[in-house]
């Protein structure tokens, strides 16, 4: 059991705070004045430590700059009405960070010393949460190789790190993807499933080239036949076709969202039709054409629901109902903000 007491706490003797504008925030551009850092070595993690935000000292031949050794999780702090600190769900972001450690061959972090980095971090930038109507406290854990070894090998050596970045409101407008019949982020037996850096490398280029060509997003689809839909962006990806919800399964090319196992969970309660099966590209096509596509929409922390409002495929683009008219969508977005923000009853204890 790792106790709080084992990490040590510097404080900053230059805290950045007094110069903090809390009005006007961007998406990670701001950190605050502290960050969490431990070692792994000889096979336990050593000198827990929250010390003054800083840039670290690597070697040329640390083997995460060469060989992507690296791992990180995102996820978000709010406050609520009486100044409380609420996670959501932090233990399913504990979890997923050991089965892409697991994947990557990488240490693991124990839950404890995950969930006490956070809430210490938290504790110690308390006043760096923003409570600006819509912005959050973006929690980034990560970690990376140490070893300064050029041979292809998993490294014996570790760090693990939490930063915070207080964040503003998401401006979700609706977005215009296009479905990628070229390009793949992901294939079976791949990396898919773990958040690891250089699933996020290999996205970039097929996503600039559809940015060129109008788009805001893609749909990824599967890389053997491009048949099939599988994520939207850095999200997963919904739809609601003839009044049920739509979404593949998850498979080693996936990431399991936390905000995608919420949705579902909501919808099942609410008495939705969920269809969790492989989604067919020529299907949510077709609904499009026919008027069937009620609603489709990336699920995820960042934006919790991001709106699509046309698709591009083959040259042609499918204009989806106006996003006024998306009441299921809209539901599930206010669900979810107000139950982070603690402003609404935690019904299936999913609040911190
Ligand atoms: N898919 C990918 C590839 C992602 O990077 C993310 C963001 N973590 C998601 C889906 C959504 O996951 P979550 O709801 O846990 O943020």
């Amino acid at each position: 059991m790792i106790d709080s007491l084992d990490i040590t706490i510097q404080k900053t003797e230059n805290s950045k705070l007094k110069d903090f504008d809390p009005s006007n925030l961007k998406f990670g551009h701001t950190f605050s004045d502290h960050m969490f850092v431990a070692d792994y070595k000889d096979g336990e993690w050593t000198d827990l430590r929250i010390i003054p935000f800083d840039d670290f000292s690597l070697s040329p031949a640390n083997s995460a700059l060469h060989y992507g050794q690296s791992i990180f999780e995102g996820m978000k702090a709010f406050k609520n009405q009486d100044g409380e600190i609420l996670l959501f769900r932090p233990e399913m972001n504990a979890k997923r960070f050991n089965n892409s450690a697991e994947r990557m061959c990488m240490a693991e972090v124990p839950e404890e010393l995950f969930m006490n980095a956070i809430k210490q971090l938290l504790k110690v930038d308390e006043d760096w949460i923003p409570d600006t109507p819509g912005s959050s406290m973006y929690i980034r854990p990560f970690m990376f190789a140490t070893d300064n070894f050029l041979g292809v090998r998993p490294s014996e050596t570790y760090k693990f790190v939490v930063i915070n970045s207080p964040s503003g409101p998401y401006y979700a407008d609706p977005v215009r993807v296009k479905i990628e019949t070229e390009f793949t982020r992901a294939a079976k037996g791949g990396t898919g499933s773990a958040k690891t850096a250089g699933n996020y490398a290999g996205s970039l280029y097929p996503a600039q080239k559809a940015k060129k060509e109008g788009f805001d997003q893609l749909i990824w689809t599967d890389g053997a036949t491009h048949n099939f839909v599988e994520e939207a962006g850095t999200m997963n990806v919904m739809f609601l076709i003839d009044g049920k919800l739509r979404t593949t399964p998850l498979t080693s090319t996936i990431l399991p969202g936390v905000t995608r196992d919420s949705v579902l969970q909501l919808a099942k309660h609410w008495d939705v039709p969920v269809e969790e099966a492989p989604v067919k590209v020529d299907e949510v096509i077709k609904a499009a054409k026919e008027g069937r596509l009620q609603d489709a929409f990336g699920v995820g922390t960042a934006a919790t629901i991001a709106h699509i409002k046309e698709i591009g495929y083959e040259d042609q683009l499918y204009t989806l109902p106006d996003v006024e008219k998306r009441e299921f969508s809209a539901r599930l977005r206010d669900y979810l903000e107000d139950v982070k923000r603690g402003k609404i009853e935690d019904e299936h204890n999913w609040i911190t």
